[in-house]
C-alpha cells in the first residue's frame, strides 16, 4: 500500500502568511519509502501533529524555490540526518532550490546539502528509483522556470503531482497514465492568474488525463473563501471523474491501483513515539 498524507493544502502568499490552510507539503509512506514533498512553513509542526517522525524520512523532494514549498527544508534535513550526525537520506530538488537560479534561491545552504548522503538535481525527464518508488520530474510552467512536477510510480499505483504551473498542452502528455492526479489549484472559477491552475484549468487537465481520482490542493485565499469543496464538485460534474478537495491531514491510500481517501490519519503512521536516535544537543 502507498499512502500520501496532505500535511497542508494551502498555497500562494496570502493563504501561507495567514495559515488559512497549513503549508506542510505531502508525506509519502510505503513499506520501504518515506518521502516528504515540498515542506513549506509549519511542515515540522504538521509532522508532529500527524504523528510522523521526521528522522525516518529518507527522501526530501522540493519542486521549486518558493517559500510555501521549501521554508522548513533545512530543519527537516537536520532531522533526516539525525541532528547532522549521520550522512543519510536524499535531497531531490529543482536547480533553483539546490543551486539558485537568477535572483531566486538557493533555498538549501551548501552546508545542509552536504549533510545528506546524496543530492539529485531534478529536471524534466530525470528519473530515479528509490525504495521501490520510481520518482520522475515533470514539466511545469511557473514563475520559477526550473520548477518541476513529480510522478511517483509504485507497485500499488501511479500518482502524478502537477506542482505549481499554468496549463499548457504539454502537461497532457506529462501526466498521462496516472491513477491519481494531484493538482495545485490556486485560483477558483473565473479567477485565472498567470503561472497557476484555476478550477477551469484543472477540469481541462483532468478530463484529458482521465485519472481514477483527481485531488485538488495548494488553495489560495480566494479559493478558500469560495470553498474548495464547491470547486471540486464543479470539476467532478464537468469531467465525470471523482474529484476531492484535500483537507489538512487527509490521507490518500492506494492498493493495487485503487485509490481511496480516509477521514483520519492511519494508525500505522503514528510512530512519533518510536524515535530511535539520540536527538539531544
Ligand atoms: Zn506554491
Amino acid at each position: 500500500m502507498i499512502s500520501l498524507i496532505f500535511l497542508g493544502t494551502g498555497g500562494g502568499r496570502f493563504a501561507t502568511i495567514s495559515q488559512a490552510r497549513a503549508t506542510g507539503g505531502m508525506y509519502v509512506h510505503t513499506e520501504s519509502a518515506r518521502m516528504h514533498i515540498d515542506p513549506g512553513p509549519g511542515a515540522l509542526m504538521r509532522l508532529r501533529s500527524c504523528g510522523i517522525d521526521p528522522t525516518k524520512t529518507r527522501v526530501l523532494a522540493i519542486t521549486h524555490c518558493h517559500p510555501d514549498h521549501y521554508a522548513d527544508a533545512e530543519i527537516l534535513i537536520e532531522a533526516m540526518t539525525h541532528g547532522c550526525k549521520r550522512k543519510r537520506g536524499l535531497i531531490a530538488a529543482s536547480s533553483s532550490v539546490l543551486r539558485g537560479y537568477g535572483d531566486i534561491g538557493p533555498a538549501v545552504s551548501k552546508y545542509h546539502s552536504s549533510l545528506a548522503a546524496d543530492c539529485v538535481l531534478l529536471e524534466p525527464a530525470v528519473s530515479l528509483e528509490i525504495d521501490h518508488i520510481r520518482l520522475s520530474a515533470l514539466k511545469t510552467f511557473h514563475s520559477d522556470p526550473t520548477g518541476i512536477g513529480l510522478r511517483l510510480e509504485s507497485p500499488d499505483g501511479v500518482i502524478s503531482i502537477t506542482g505549481d504551473t499554468s496549463l499548457k498542452e504539454e502537461l497532457y502528455e506529462e501526466h498521462r497514465g496516472c491513477d491519481v492526479l494531484i493538482m495545485s489549484v490556486t485560483r477558483p472559477l473565473k479567477a485565472r492568474i498567470p503561472y497557476h491552475l484555476c478550477t477551469e484549468d484543472a477540469a481541462m487537465l483532468a478530463s484529458s488525463i482521465k485519472p481514477k481520482m483527481s485531488i485538488l490542493t495548494h488553495f489560495g485565499m480566494r479559493l478558500i473563501k469560495k470553498g474548495p469543496a464547491s470547486q471540486a464538485s464543479w470539476i467532478e460534474k464537468q469531467t465525470g471523474i471523482r474529484t476531492v478537495a484535500a483537507w489538512d491531514g487527509m490521507p490518500l491510500l492506494m492498493r493495487n491501483g485503487a485509490p481511496s481517501v480516509q477521514k483520519s490519519v492511519s494508525r500505522q503512521l503514528q510512530d512519533a513515539k518510536s524515535l530511535s536516535v539520540d536527538l539531544e544537543e
